[in-house]
């Protein structure tokens, strides 16, 4: 049975999915009974991607992308409703 502190060791390599299926399942299954490695695990989630996030280094490559679309879009969109040929 996975302990605490077991989990602990291995949290990053299940929140990265390196753990063996049955790694995974035992992780699965102390989390399903222990609230504090919710929590925990949660936690290591959380900052997890946040580092991924500024680290990838196109951080918010997809972020721009979807803005230049939406104000393209809305360009576009009050073009057509003003009439403007462009
Ligand atoms: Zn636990």
């Amino acid at each position: 049975m996975l302990m605490c502190r077991d989990l602990a060791v291995i949290a990053s390599d299940y929140i990265d999915g390196e753990l063996t299926g049955r790694q995974n399942l035992s992780v699965k299954m102390h989390l399903m009974m222990c609230k504090a490695c919710r929590t925990f695990i949660g936690n290591l989630r959380a900052s997890t991607e946040l580092m991924q996030a500024h680290s990838s280094g196109h951080p918010n490559e997809d972020l721009l992308r979807r803005i230049d679309q939406q104000v393209a879009e809305a360009l576009r969109t009050r073009k057509s409703r003003s009439g403007d040929q462009e």
